[in-house]
């Protein structure tokens, strides 16, 4: 797929495009269990984000052998090979160790790297440990990654095939910033994602499977574009990426073929001419956000009370701009008071445009949930049996409401005459 991207700039024509990653996850405490390997799954997100394919995910323990062996076969199969945890100080972190093997080559204590290391003991006043010696290690193939949270360098590896090899500490405060500032970027120069464009859309009121079945094997076998479904917390994502030149003008130089942005647009409209009804935002946008645009145009703001969510609502959107008021009731009152008038009470209680009432209350295995939402414009009540109870189906009410809120807002063409 990217292969294209090797001829695109002269510079890096005589090296290997970074398509396929493998991530290694090195430490006992990830393998007896203790400590939750997060640090595959976001550097895993980021490199497909960038354009990358994950291969594979091994979570291995700090043994010498079965690191290094997991090393070498992930640099006979994949462009770029990731690696977090085992760069400590002590003997069981044998990750540099394991490289060196592989590599054959001979590590050896780099002076620049010791004088920094040096003085974060000797700037306290305290006497510099010689077993955090190691951390200053290098073998002459790679190059360090600064560590301006830790003692521990990461380490880029160029191998002479054009693949590379990156080594980043365990510690999540550690290996994020040193993936964000050094690593990805660095990624990008050597072309990871060049030519690579795409576009995401967010869908509720449909789940994943029915995306699915309505886009059909077809559309999801694609390979460029390629159409992916993400079943996230908020929304479904449908994601469309391509490659190609970045413009038509630039296509139509190389000859047959259009560009990526071409691509994305023709695959876009099927998207939509099927499932553009469960359309509410496209990129990252929350619910948050897609409200709060509504409201600034209106120049409205938020009241909202919430009963028997357990918070939900205000989880997805407490902190938003023009949110005036956000109350939450425990579930299971009686207060004889219609939903439409709570909605009204809220909003008048903070002098708020807008009052939103939801209320979520277990219907056998599911959630009856009852919405209702005051505006300038008159009130208007909605019901629905959300699927589950509990956490998912609160969850649920909070994204139902967020959704119905949303068109109601995008269905008032412009506020009235300000006063
Ligand atoms: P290190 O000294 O580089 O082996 O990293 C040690 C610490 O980083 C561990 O005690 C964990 O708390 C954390 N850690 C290591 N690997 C991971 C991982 N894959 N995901 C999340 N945390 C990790
Ligand atoms: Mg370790």
């Amino acid at each position: 797929m990217l292969r294209y991207a090797q001829d695109v700039d002269g510079a890096h024509s005589k090296r290997r495009s970074l398509r396929s990653a493998e991530i290694l996850a090195v430490g006992a405490e990830l393998t007896v269990g203790d400590t939750r390997d997060t640090n595959s799954g976001e550097i895993a997100r980021s490199l497909t984000e960038a354009g990358a394919t994950i291969a594979r995910i091994n979570v291995l323990p700090d043994r010498l052998r079965v690191v290094a062996g997991a090393f070498r076969a992930a640099l006979r199969r994949a462009d770029l090979v990731v690696s977090t945890g085992g760069l400590g100080p002590t003997p069981d972190d044998l990750t540099r160790e394991a490289i060196a093997l592989v590599v054959r080559e001979t590590p050896q204590v780099d002076p620049a790297l010791e004088t920094w290391l040096r003085q974060l003991w000797t700037r306290r006043g305290l006497t510099f440990p010689e077993i955090n010696r190691k951390q200053a290690w290098l073998i002459p193939s790679a190059t360090p990654l600064p560590n301006p949270n830790g003692t521990a360098p990461g380490w880029w590896i160029d191998r002479p095939d054009g693949r590379v090899a990156v080594l980043l500490p365990g510690p999540p405060r550690e290996m994020r910033p040193m993936w964000t500032e050094h690593v990805l970027p660095r990624l990008r120069e050597r072309g990871l994602g060049r030519g690579l464009l795409s576009r995401t859309l967010r869908l509720s009121g449909i789940g994943e499977s029915q995306v699915a079945d309505v886009l059909g094997d077809q559309l999801l076998r694609r390979t460029n574009p390629e159409i992916a479904t993400y079943a996230r917390a908020d929304a479904v994502d449908i994601r469309i990426s391509a490659v190609g030149p970045a413009s038509a003008a630039r296509a139509a130089r190389r000859g047959p073929g259009r560009s990526a942005t071409q691509l994305l647009d023709e695959t876009e409209a099927l998207v939509l001419a099927r499932l553009g009804a469960y359309v509410w935002a496209r990129g990252s946008t929350t619910w948050a956000e897609a409200i709060a645009t509504e409201l600034d145009r209106l120049g409205w703001s938020l009241a909202i009370r919430e009963t028997g969510t357990d918070g939900a609502l205000g989880s997805l959107l407490g902190g938003m701009p023009r949110l005036r008021r956000l109350e939450y009731l425990p579930g299971g009152r009686t207060t004889g008071v219609e939903i439409e008038a709570e909605a009204r009470a809220t909003a008048s209680l903070s002098r708020a445009e807008v009052g939103l009432a939801v209320d979520a209350r277990p219907r056998r295995d599911d959630t009856l949930i009852t919405i209702a939402i005051a505006t300038p414009t008159g009130v208007q009540r909605e019901r629905h049996l959300g699927f589950l109870g509990g956490v998912q189906g609160r969850s649920r009410a909070a994204l139902l409401a967020s959704a119905t809120l949303l068109r109601r807002l995008r269905a008032i063409e412009r506020a009235g005459p300000a006063d």
